[in-house]
């Protein structure tokens, strides 16, 4: 689990910290902080502090901060723009390194840093008549946290776009090509919990030449179905990944038949037939608007949140036998069962 840190005992950790603070160089050194709250950097509004907290305001900086890490052990988790997380209440154990690198050259070949928001990508493209990113509209976080998760919507998604990407590994900074990333539906190598967690630099994204108001045009169409099903509260996104099942999507007498034919559930559709929209636990709530969204309410905690995913999981797992898998990523130590 990112940023869970059971592992290491204190005092190997101390020595650690003490051996990483050391070889960082003195630039980068001024710009560590200790102890920052995380939740406002998520669009879930929860989660503790970063015990170190780094923000890599240029492709330079953040390779060189990941390959001292990897070298040395030190445990860290990469944040983007926090809106596929769920931050622990008791916070990140280790260094955070916020991924502020927004250099971005565009073309035909795009070449983008990951800290560059997806969708300010996609406004860029436009005003340059490059289409493919129509999909991303609506999409919050930045290219980073979209080819860990192979971002998408519409039947679209940002891996077909990728030609490659410039990594850093096993403490080396290396370019290596979209097949390295094994992306799949929601899914990348990104999201395997591989520890050391591989940091992508920057991707090389394959864009097309067409009409400005054709690209437009398609996006309107991609906000007007988001804005109609969005709940508006803060929220990670799609909590759940839909269900690749034929034979209940067949099942299901009510399903539209194009996801019957596509052999796909929605999880939103599994919750809410389980009786799960308005669902609560403390200001956690299973969104009236959308039954795959959880919503913070106002104060709600990591702990609530998680405790609520689960009540949910259970009921589709007692219902209708499907073990849903979160999209959201949980960051930290789980909550103290007791508590
Ligand atoms: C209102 C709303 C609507 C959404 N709609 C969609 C949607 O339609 N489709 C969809 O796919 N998603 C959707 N999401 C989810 C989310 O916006 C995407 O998954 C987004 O791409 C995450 O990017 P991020 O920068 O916020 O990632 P973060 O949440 O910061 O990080 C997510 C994971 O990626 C890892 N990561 C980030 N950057 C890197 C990097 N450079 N190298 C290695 N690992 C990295 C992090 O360590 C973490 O494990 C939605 C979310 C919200 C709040």
């Amino acid at each position: 689990m990112p940023g869970s840190e059971g592992a290491i005992d204190n005092e190997r950790f101390q020595e650690r910290l003490k051996a990483f603070l050391d070889a960082l160089p003195d630039s980068m050194k001024s710009d560590i902080a200790f102890g920052v709250p995380l939740s406002p950097f998520t669009t879930l509004r929860v989660g503790g502090k970063a015990d170190i907290y780094y923000l890599a305001r240029e492709r330079g900086a953040l390779a060189r901060i990941v390959e001292i890490a990897q070298t040395l052990g030190m445990p860290y988790f990469l944040l983007g723009g926090g809106s596929n997380i769920c931050i622990s209440d008791s916070g990140v154990r280790g260094l955070t390194i916020h991924n502020g690198c927004r250099s971005v050259d565009l073309g035909e070949i795009t070449h983008c840093d990951t800290g560059y928001s997806l969708m300010q990508l996609f406004l860029d493209s436009v005003k340059s008549n490059l289409s493919g990113l129509e999909f991303a509209v609506g999409i919050p976080g930045t290219l980073g946290g979209a080819l860990a998760s192979n971002a998408g919507a519409y039947r679209d998604n940002i891996g077909h776009l990728i030609s490659d990407v410039e990594v850093v590994e096993g403490g080396v900074c290396k370019t290596v090509s979209a097949d390295w990333m094994e992306f799949s539906y929601r899914d990348s190598k990104l999201r395997r919990g591989l520890s050391p967690q591989p940091v992508v630099l920057s991707a090389r994204i394959q864009l097309t030449p067409s009409n400005h108001s054709a690209i437009i045009e398609r996006a309107r169409e991609n906000q007007r179905q988001r804005i109609f099903k969005q709940p508006w509260y803060p929220s990670a996104g799609s909590f759940f990944k839909n269900v690749n099942d034929a034979e209940l999507a067949q099942s299901l007498p009510d399903l539209p038949v194009p996801l019957k034919m596509a052999g796909v559930v929605p999880a939103g559709y599994l919750n809410a037939a389980c009786g799960c929209k308005g669902l609560r636990v403390g200001d956690a709530q299973v969104s009236q608007r959308h039954a795959n969204f959880i919503v913070n309410r106002g104060c709600a905690m990591a702990g609530d949140i998680r405790r609520l995913a689960e009540i949910v999981k259970r009921r589709v797992r007692d219902q209708f036998g499907v073990e849903l898998q979160e999209e959201v990523i949980y960051v930290g130590d789980p909550p103290d069962p007791k508590s």
